[in-house]
Protein backbone atom coordinates (compact mmCIF):
# COMPACT_ATOMS: atom_id res chain seq x y z
CA UNK A 1 0.00 0.00 0.00
CA UNK A 2 3.02 2.67 0.95
CA UNK A 3 5.87 2.36 -1.09
CA UNK A 4 8.00 5.37 1.19
CA UNK A 5 8.65 5.39 4.60
CA UNK A 6 9.35 8.95 6.18
CA UNK A 7 9.62 8.48 9.87
CA UNK A 8 10.58 12.58 10.52
CA UNK A 9 8.73 15.09 8.31
CA UNK A 10 7.69 18.67 9.40
CA UNK A 11 4.90 18.34 7.38
CA UNK A 12 2.38 21.27 8.69
CA UNK A 13 5.60 23.54 6.70
CA UNK A 14 5.03 21.33 3.57
CA UNK A 15 1.35 21.73 1.63
CA UNK A 16 1.48 19.04 -0.20
CA UNK A 17 0.34 15.54 -1.03
CA UNK A 18 2.77 12.64 -0.99
CA UNK A 19 0.83 9.43 -2.92
CA UNK A 20 2.69 6.42 -1.46
CA UNK A 21 4.19 7.95 1.46
CA UNK A 22 3.22 6.93 4.69
CA UNK A 23 4.49 10.07 7.07
CA UNK A 24 5.03 10.90 10.66
CA UNK A 25 4.19 14.39 11.09
CA UNK A 26 6.81 16.14 13.52
CA UNK A 27 6.10 19.41 15.29
CA UNK A 28 8.26 21.87 16.79
CA UNK A 29 6.28 24.58 19.14
CA UNK A 30 2.31 24.97 20.27
CA UNK A 31 1.60 26.57 17.09
CA UNK A 32 2.53 23.23 14.39
CA UNK A 33 1.50 20.99 17.32
CA UNK A 34 -1.94 22.55 16.44
CA UNK A 35 -1.53 22.52 12.61
CA UNK A 36 0.26 19.23 13.22
CA UNK A 37 -2.40 17.47 14.94
CA UNK A 38 -5.27 18.97 11.79
CA UNK A 39 -3.52 16.64 9.42
CA UNK A 40 -4.46 13.53 11.23
CA UNK A 41 -5.50 11.40 8.13
CA UNK A 42 -5.29 7.84 6.96
CA UNK A 43 -1.25 7.92 5.95
CA UNK A 44 0.17 10.73 8.43
CA UNK A 45 0.76 9.91 12.21
CA UNK A 46 0.63 13.05 14.02
CA UNK A 47 3.48 13.78 16.89
CA UNK A 48 3.47 16.59 19.22
CA UNK A 49 6.29 18.46 21.15
CA UNK A 50 8.41 21.05 21.49
CA UNK A 51 12.54 21.10 20.20
CA UNK A 52 15.08 21.79 21.94
CA UNK A 53 15.69 24.74 19.86
CA UNK A 54 12.18 26.41 20.64
CA UNK A 55 12.48 24.85 25.01
CA UNK A 56 13.54 28.73 26.11
CA UNK A 57 10.33 30.24 24.15
CA UNK A 58 7.46 27.95 24.93
CA UNK A 59 5.20 27.59 27.55
CA UNK A 60 5.46 23.55 28.29
CA UNK A 61 2.37 24.06 30.15
CA UNK A 62 0.11 24.38 26.59
CA UNK A 63 1.83 21.66 25.04
CA UNK A 64 1.31 19.24 27.43
CA UNK A 65 -2.55 18.48 27.40
CA UNK A 66 -1.99 18.01 23.14
CA UNK A 67 0.22 15.09 23.73
CA UNK A 68 -2.75 13.00 24.70
CA UNK A 69 -4.36 13.73 21.37
CA UNK A 70 -1.03 12.89 19.29
CA UNK A 71 0.29 9.59 17.98
CA UNK A 72 3.57 9.65 18.95
CA UNK A 73 5.38 12.52 21.17
CA UNK A 74 7.91 14.75 18.80
CA UNK A 75 9.94 16.07 17.80
CA UNK A 76 11.68 16.16 21.41
CA UNK A 77 15.12 15.65 22.61
CA UNK A 78 18.20 17.83 23.70
CA UNK A 79 20.29 19.52 21.29
CA UNK A 80 24.04 20.48 23.04
CA UNK A 81 25.09 21.94 19.68
CA UNK A 82 22.79 24.55 18.54
CA UNK A 83 20.18 25.24 21.36
CA UNK A 84 20.41 28.71 23.11
CA UNK A 85 18.36 26.95 26.00
CA UNK A 86 20.54 25.86 29.19
CA UNK A 87 20.58 22.63 29.42
CA UNK A 88 18.82 21.63 32.57
CA UNK A 89 15.83 23.26 31.04
CA UNK A 90 16.04 20.94 27.69
CA UNK A 91 16.36 18.03 30.21
CA UNK A 92 13.29 19.07 32.05
CA UNK A 93 11.32 19.73 28.67
CA UNK A 94 12.49 16.82 27.13
CA UNK A 95 11.64 14.45 30.52
CA UNK A 96 8.12 16.12 31.38
CA UNK A 97 7.64 15.19 27.66
CA UNK A 98 8.24 12.20 27.61
CA UNK A 99 5.93 11.52 31.09
CA UNK A 100 3.18 12.63 29.57
CA UNK A 101 3.03 10.50 26.12
CA UNK A 102 3.38 7.24 28.75
CA UNK A 103 3.16 4.39 25.95
CA UNK A 104 3.66 6.33 22.88
CA UNK A 105 6.51 6.82 21.00
CA UNK A 106 9.15 9.08 21.69
CA UNK A 107 10.48 10.87 18.30
CA UNK A 108 14.07 12.23 19.58
CA UNK A 109 16.68 15.42 18.39
CA UNK A 110 19.44 14.60 19.95
CA UNK A 111 22.63 16.34 18.43
CA UNK A 112 26.15 16.47 20.23
CA UNK A 113 23.35 14.97 22.74
CA UNK A 114 23.20 11.48 21.69
CA UNK A 115 24.04 9.68 25.28
CA UNK A 116 22.12 11.53 27.55
CA UNK A 117 18.82 11.67 25.51
CA UNK A 118 19.29 7.46 25.26
CA UNK A 119 20.28 7.83 29.33
CA UNK A 120 16.78 9.62 30.06
CA UNK A 121 14.83 7.57 27.66
CA UNK A 122 16.10 4.07 29.72
CA UNK A 123 15.47 5.84 32.70
CA UNK A 124 11.65 6.46 31.44
CA UNK A 125 11.38 2.94 30.45
CA UNK A 126 10.50 4.42 27.17
CA UNK A 127 9.59 1.09 24.79
CA UNK A 128 9.59 2.61 21.01
CA UNK A 129 12.07 5.56 20.45
CA UNK A 130 13.67 6.87 17.26
CA UNK A 131 16.85 8.78 16.67
CA UNK A 132 15.99 11.18 14.29
CA UNK A 133 19.15 11.85 11.54
CA UNK A 134 21.71 10.05 13.58
CA UNK A 135 25.19 11.58 13.29
CA UNK A 136 26.51 9.92 16.74
CA UNK A 137 28.63 7.23 17.70
CA UNK A 138 28.65 4.51 16.39
CA UNK A 139 29.97 2.72 19.37
CA UNK A 140 26.56 3.95 20.92
CA UNK A 141 24.62 1.97 18.35
CA UNK A 142 24.39 -1.10 19.88
CA UNK A 143 22.75 0.41 23.03
CA UNK A 144 20.32 2.02 21.01
CA UNK A 145 19.44 -1.17 19.43
CA UNK A 146 19.68 -2.82 22.88
CA UNK A 147 16.98 -0.83 24.11
CA UNK A 148 14.44 -1.56 21.30
CA UNK A 149 15.14 1.88 19.68
CA UNK A 150 15.69 2.64 16.34
CA UNK A 151 17.30 5.52 13.99
CA UNK A 152 16.20 7.09 10.85
CA UNK A 153 18.35 8.28 8.29
CA UNK A 154 18.39 10.91 6.28
CA UNK A 155 18.54 11.91 2.45
CA UNK A 156 22.02 13.89 3.13
CA UNK A 157 22.74 10.34 3.23
CA UNK A 158 23.94 10.86 0.10
CA UNK A 159 26.74 13.50 1.42
CA UNK A 160 27.08 13.64 4.54
CA UNK A 161 30.20 11.36 5.24
CA UNK A 162 29.31 10.93 9.05
CA UNK A 163 25.69 9.96 8.28
CA UNK A 164 27.54 7.11 5.81
CA UNK A 165 29.15 6.08 9.03
CA UNK A 166 26.40 5.14 10.90
CA UNK A 167 24.61 3.59 7.99
CA UNK A 168 27.98 1.08 7.49
CA UNK A 169 27.40 0.19 11.32
CA UNK A 170 23.66 0.29 11.91
CA UNK A 171 22.09 -3.29 11.75
CA UNK A 172 19.38 -2.87 8.94
CA UNK A 173 16.76 -4.51 11.83
CA UNK A 174 16.59 -0.63 13.33
CA UNK A 175 16.80 1.62 10.73
CA UNK A 176 14.56 4.00 9.56
CA UNK A 177 13.86 6.29 6.34
CA UNK A 178 13.17 10.29 6.91
CA UNK A 179 13.10 13.70 5.09
CA UNK A 180 13.20 15.82 7.85
CA UNK A 181 10.79 17.65 5.39
CA UNK A 182 10.11 21.24 5.77
CA UNK A 183 13.57 22.00 7.20
CA UNK A 184 15.53 23.71 4.78
CA UNK A 185 19.30 22.32 4.67
CA UNK A 186 22.30 23.78 2.76
CA UNK A 187 19.84 25.73 0.93
CA UNK A 188 17.75 23.04 -0.30
CA UNK A 189 14.11 22.56 1.24
CA UNK A 190 14.15 18.56 2.41
CA UNK A 191 10.74 17.18 1.26
CA UNK A 192 9.45 13.33 1.53
CA UNK A 193 10.07 13.07 -2.06
CA UNK A 194 13.71 12.81 -1.46
CA UNK A 195 13.21 9.46 0.16
CA UNK A 196 12.92 7.92 -3.07
CA UNK A 197 16.43 8.85 -3.97
CA UNK A 198 17.86 7.99 -0.72
CA UNK A 199 16.70 4.70 -0.92
CA UNK A 200 18.36 4.42 -3.93
CA UNK A 201 21.73 5.38 -2.52
CA UNK A 202 21.26 3.32 0.92
CA UNK A 203 20.50 0.30 -1.65
CA UNK A 204 23.73 0.54 -3.95
CA UNK A 205 25.66 1.61 -0.53
CA UNK A 206 24.73 -1.71 1.46
CA UNK A 207 24.80 -3.71 -1.42
CA UNK A 208 21.21 -4.35 -0.77
CA UNK A 209 18.34 -5.06 -3.38
CA UNK A 210 15.90 -2.25 -3.29
CA UNK A 211 13.26 -4.40 -2.46
CA UNK A 212 14.66 -5.96 0.33
CA UNK A 213 15.36 -2.68 1.93
CA UNK A 214 12.12 -0.89 1.38
CA UNK A 215 10.56 -4.26 3.26
CA UNK A 216 12.93 -4.12 5.76
CA UNK A 217 12.25 -0.48 6.65
CA UNK A 218 8.55 -0.69 6.07
CA UNK A 219 8.59 -3.58 8.94
CA UNK A 220 10.52 -1.26 11.68
CA UNK A 221 8.30 1.55 10.82
CA UNK A 222 4.98 -0.45 11.57
CA UNK A 223 7.11 -2.16 14.53
CA UNK A 224 8.24 1.14 15.65
CA UNK A 225 4.97 3.39 15.40
CA UNK A 226 2.73 0.23 17.27
CA UNK A 227 0.70 -0.04 14.65
CA UNK A 228 -0.79 -3.22 12.54
CA UNK A 229 0.88 -4.16 9.32
CA UNK A 230 -1.40 -3.25 6.46
CA UNK A 231 1.87 -3.62 3.58
CA UNK A 232 2.54 -6.58 2.40
ZN1 LIG B 1 13.17 17.70 12.49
Amino acid sequence: MYKYFDAHCHYSYLKKNYEGYLIAAVSMDYQSAIDTLSLKRENVLVGVGIHPWRVHEEDLTRVLPLISKADFVGEVGLDYRFSKAPKELQIKYFEEQIKAGEGKLINVHALDAWEDALNILVKYDVKRAIFHWYTGPSSLLKDIEGAGYFISINPSVTFQKKHQDVLRNADLRFILTESDGGYEYRGKLLEPSDIPNAISFMSSFLGIEEQKLIKSVSDNFYKAYGLNVVNS
